[in-house]
């Protein structure tokens, strides 16, 4: 499918061209501008999306689950039928190969239908009932019962490194056009073609479903001025975020600073640490030390799980032989863009330059490419870990540091110094499995995601992931921001204590009339 990009904002049904500066989409392979260019948006424009999604609020949160469900798979179905225009803009904008711009297309739409899905069932409701006993002494017990309802209209900020599946009409608006809240997107600015084109999906799928115009808008604009504006404007309920650590302590902040403070979901960093038992190192160092490199180097290292920690607890020598071999046959990839390598080459000096860090390999450079990254791998002692906290900071690209770790009490201590994560992996052979028992109860407590085997690149979209974590991986570690799980963040649990079947909503009426899945006196009906 063809379609002309217009450089405008999405606001509600218009087209609007933003008059505070302007952006363009660069090719992170070449360095070529390209058309068009995107008129940034100011607070007035925050206003003006805000009031309409407000206005929208009422009527789409009262929209019946088989409608919502169906609105929701166009959606899938709109952004499936750009097809190659989708993709080719995706390529050029981020530098991401095209095979993988495809699979991230299928995931995000199999992740809309996953939650068109969701919506149609009802569980997400959570109708609860207690039966009332109007004899209880000494006082009647009430008739109370529950369900959850949307907080109101949700900002979400797109990340660069996934420009459809945590983009536009990623987890987080999927999400939150599930649990019935109008959303308002800050489109990231290093891909706005992607942005407007995935937009123009979403608003088509809200007009052919007659839905109220405020359902979705989308915005270009600076981060710290309309990106504020909009986290702070009194009639956004709920913000969703994926991206730096700095930037999602700014949004959590200016939550913070409101009158009436709300709910922030920022997901920031993690370094995903792996850690490598004696036994699995003596069988098969050298051949995880491969795979490592592999789950290292996909995408340019530019995963908010990539491995940039690996803890080792026996004889290395074989896993960093192989996985230094393979960083140095590791070919140049374009970053998303000029800032991003920017701060992958400081964070990379600033490994080389730490005291007691060693530098394994490097990748090759490819000088063709304007933001070329370079996979690099570092190795360290124990000791020196354990004396360096900014070595366990994120690095966002394809580098990774190796600790020769002394003993188990020394990887225990290790552990227990480590930031918040989204996911830890444990890789251990039958002669280990005592040690990975012990292990387990920290791990929960570190990560959102607990791997035996395999590697943290990689993440299922299902019922039971968890993308998520203690902070800095996330400002809110009781969720995730991958998975059905997701629409949680934009509900809140409402009691209705002795209200007339008549006015209940739907789902808590006494004959169950849309039939979704309830509890009652605490066990399924
Ligand atoms: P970013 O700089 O945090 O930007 C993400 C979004 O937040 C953008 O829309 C940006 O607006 C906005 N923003 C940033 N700082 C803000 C502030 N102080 N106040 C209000 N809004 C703000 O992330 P990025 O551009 O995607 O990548 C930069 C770095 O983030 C990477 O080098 C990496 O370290 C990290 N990162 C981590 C993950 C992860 O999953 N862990 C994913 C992606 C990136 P603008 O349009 O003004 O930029």
């Amino acid at each position: 499918m063809t379609v002309a990009l217009t450089g405008s904002m999405l606001i509600g049904a218009d087209d609007v061209r933003g008059s505070a500066g302007e952006v363009r989409g660069v090719n992170p392979a070449t360095g070529e501008a390209l058309e068009p260019s995107y008129g940034l948006g100011d607070p007035a424009d925050v206003d003006r999306a805000v009031a309409l999604a407000w206005q929208a609020f009422p009527a789409y949160r009262a929209t019946s689950l088989k409608s919502r469900s169906a609105f929701m798979t166009t959606v899938a179905d709109n952004i499936d039928a750009l097809g190659d225009t989708l993709v080719d803009r995706v390529v050029a904008e981020t530098g991401i190969p095209g095979p993988r711009v495809r699979g991230e297309l299928a995931r995000t739409c199999n992740q809309l239908r996953l939650f068109a899905s969701v919506v149609a069932d009802g569980r997400w409701l959570g109708a609860r009932l207690d039966t009332p006993d109007p004899d209880r002494t000494p006082l009647p017990k009430p008739d109370l019962r529950q369900r959850k309802v949307p907080l109101g209209p949700v900002a979400v900020f797109s990340a660069s490194n996934f420009p459809l599946a945590f983009s536009v009409a990623g987890g987080d608006t999927a999400s939150a056009l599930a649990a019935g809240a109008p959303v308002v997107v800050k489109a990231h600015s290093a891909h706005p073609g992607t942005s407007e084109l995935v937009g123009r999906a979403i608003q088509a799928a809200v007009a052919e479903h007659g839905l109220p115009e405020g359902t979705f808008s989308l915005l270009f604009g600076d981060g710290r001025t309309l990106g504020t504006a909009l986290v702070k404007h009194p009639r956004i309920a709920a913000v969703g975020f994926t991206g730096s650590r700095s930037g999602g302590l700014a949004l959590v902040a200016a939550s913070a600073s409101r009158p009436v403070p709300i709910p922030v979901y920022a997901e920031m960093s993690s370094v995903n640490p792996v850690i490598l038992l004696p036994g699995v190192l003596a069988e098969s160092g050298a051949a995880l030390g491969t795979e490592f490199v592999t789950s290292l180097t996909t995408s340019a290292g530019q995963l908010c799980t990539n491995p940039g920690l690996v803890f080792a607890l026996g004889d290395a020598d074989d896993f960093i032989t192989a996985a230094g071999a393979a960083v140095a046959a590791a070919p140049g990839a374009a970053m998303l863009n000029t800032n991003i390598q920017q701060s992958y080459v400081d964070g990379v000096d600033r490994l080389a330059g730490a005291a007691g860090v060693t530098e394994v390999a490097e990748g090759a450079v490819d000088a063709t490419i304007r933001a070329c990254g370079q996979a690099r791998l570092f190795a360290t002692d124990g000791d020196t870990f354990l004396a360096d906290h900014a070595l366990q900071d994120e690095v966002f690209g394809a580098a990774s540091l190796v600790v020769r770790v002394a003993d188990l009490a020394q990887l225990e201590r290790i552990l227990d110094t480590l930031d918040g994560q989204l996911t830890a992996t444990v890789h251990a052979a039958g002669s280990d499995q005592e040690t990975a028992a012990a292990l387990l109860p920290r791990l929960e407590l570190l990560a959102g995601r607990v791997l035996f085997g395999g590697w943290p690149t990689g993440v299922e979209v299902g019922h039971a992931v968890v993308h998520g974590g203690p902070f800095p991986a996330t400002s809110n570690p009781a969720t995730t921001s991958v998975g059905t799980l997701a629409i949680e963040r934009w509900l809140r649990p409402v009691s209705y204590q002795n209200v007339p079947d008549a006015l209940l909503p739907d789902e808590l009426r006494e004959d169950n009339p849309l039939g979704v899945p309830r509890l009652r006196d605490g066990t399924a009906e």
